[in-house]
């Protein structure tokens, strides 16, 4: 098991935003969490990749498990080096200013295995051809699809072999969104671990392998994509 969550309560304060919620990725799936709005997505991905106070929570109780040891005693800033998880964050947090190279290349910033990172450039470019053709263009001129393009190969750069995405189908075109999964999709195949957070239910249901449900806190459902994009409590919530 690559990941495993064993009974996480996280707070904001005193507000607990997570009651308790079990779930693993093994090594080679795309799984998602899918629910709806403020259920506990990205707060799941900021405990796991502990994101500090006071924008991210705090976790109360419960153990967080990498390839069978605990994260709860590592570093906060050493989890994603050693981990070697990435995080594509919501809103995309690129550097605006900067170019789409420049931003790739602050990525590899922490990077040991620099042997490594010219071919990282080219699986990135290999699978984000429109961020080829913009390498020298400052990252506030691309559109939002393009940015979120930007965030997930920002995200490869960093050498990492295990992905947590948070809503990379936000602010895209229905096509571009598609494009977007296929690509994750095709990543996957090349051997990228992929736990993926999302609110457009049918999409991450028709991608991922196993998928978990999200309702206020608590994880009420779980099982194959496909089996839970065919049950009609599932459809009827997150379908409609
Ligand atoms: P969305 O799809 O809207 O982003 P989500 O499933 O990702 O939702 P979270 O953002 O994880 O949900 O929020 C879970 C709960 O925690 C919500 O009730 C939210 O208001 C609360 N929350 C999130 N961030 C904070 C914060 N920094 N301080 C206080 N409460 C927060």
């Amino acid at each position: 098991m690559l990941l495993e969550i064993n009974d996480l309560v996280v707070k904001y304060g005193n507000i607990e935003a997570l009651h308790g919620i079990s779930f693993h990725v093994n090594e080679g799936e795309i799984v998602t969490l899918i629910g709806a709005n403020g259920a506990g997505k990205t707060t799941t991905l900021h405990a796991i990749t502990r994101v500090p106070p006071p924008e991210g929570p705090k976790i109360h109780s419960g153990d967080i498990r990498f390839r069978g040891r605990s994260i709860q005693g590592v570093e906060a800033h050493t989890v994603v080096r050693d981990c070697h998880i990435a995080l594509a964050p919501e809103g995309r947090h690129i550097f605006g200013n900067l170019t789409v190279e420049e931003n790739l290349k602050l990525a590899t910033f922490s990077r040991k295995d620099t042997g490594a990172i010219q071919q990282d450039y080219q699986r990135v470019y290999d699978l984000f051809p429109r961020l080829t053709e913009r390498r020298t263009q400052r990252s506030e001129s691309l559109s939002g699809g393009e940015q979120q393009m930007l965030a997930v190969g920002r995200a490869l750069m960093t050498g990492c072999n295990f992905i947590l995405l948070d809503e990379p189908s936000m602010g895209l075109a229905p096509l571009l969104m598609y494009d977007m999964f296929r690509t994750l999709k095709k990543l996957n195949e090349l051997g990228m671990t992929i736990l993926l957070i999302e609110q457009n239910a049918r999409l991450a249901l028709k991608f991922a392998h196993r998928a978990y449900v999200l309702d206020t806190g608590e994880i009420v459902m779980s099982g194959r994509a496909e089996a839970l994009a065919e049950n009609p409590d599932v459809q009827k919530a997150y379908l409609g």
